[in-house]
C-alpha cells in the first residue's frame, strides 16, 4: 500500500510544519528574539580580502546594552546610526578596541553581531573608515530590502525613544 504509505507521510509533516509555526508564534509572543530575516551575505557591509582576517593585535570587544552606553563610546555614522566601532592601537600600540550596538538594534537594522563584529575587526586591520572596497559576499540585496531594513530601524529607535522618554 504504497500510496496509502505517501499520504500519511505528507499528512505527518503537514503537521509538523503547523507545528514549528505555532512555537515561533508563542516564542515571539513571548519576547524571544526575532531572527535576522535578512540574508547577510547580500549586504554590501564586508571589507575587502585584505583586511577580511583575525586581528593579530590584542582585540577588546565591548558588546553594550544600550543606546546611551553606545553614544558614549561611538560617533553616529552619515545615517545617525550607532552599530560599532573600532579604534586601533588604543588604548595603546597593538591593540585594538571595538564596541557593538545592542543585539537589539543590529537586529532591527537586519545585521547578526558577527556580521558587525567582522566588519569593525577590519578597521582594527587599518581598513580605513571610508571604506574603500566595500562588498557584499554574494549576491546583493535590491532597493527595497536596503530601504526595509532602514525602515525598520527608524520604527525600532523611535519606540526606543518613546518608551524612554
Ligand atoms: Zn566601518
Amino acid at each position: 500500500m504504497i500510496g496509502n504509505q505517501t499520504n500519511r507521510d505528507v499528512a505527518m509533516r503537514k503537521t509538523l510544519v503547523a507545528a514549528v509555526i505555532t512555537l515561533f508564534g508563542v516564542l515571539n509572543a513571548h519576547g524571544g528574539e526575532p531572527p535576522v530575516r535578512f540574508d547577510q551575505a547580500k549586504i554590501a557591509i564586508y571589507p575587502p580580502q585584505q583586511y577580511d582576517h583575525t586581528y593579530s593585535g590584542k582585540l577588546e570587544i565591548i558588546y553594550t546594552k544600550t543606546a546611551e552606553e553606545m553614544a558614549r563610546h561611538c560617533p553616529p555614522n552619515s545615517h545617525g546610526q550607532r552599530l560599532g566601532c573600532a579604534r586601533r592601537n588604543y588604548p595603546s600600540e597593538g591593540h585594538c578596541f571595538i564596541v557593538i550596538a545592542p543585539a537589539a538594534e543590529l537586529e532591527a537594522i537586519g545585521y547578526s553581531e558577527p556580521t558587525i563584529v567582522r566588519h569593525e575587526n577590519a578597521h582594527c586591520n587599518g581598513w580605513p573608515a571610508d571604506h574603500p572596497g566595500l562588498r557584499s559576499l554574494k549576491g546583493a540585496e535590491t532597493a527595497d530590502e536596503y530601504y526595509a531594513r532602514q525602515y525598520r530601524w527608524k520604527t525600532f529607535t523611535l519606540q526606543a525613544t518613546k518608551r524612554d522618554g
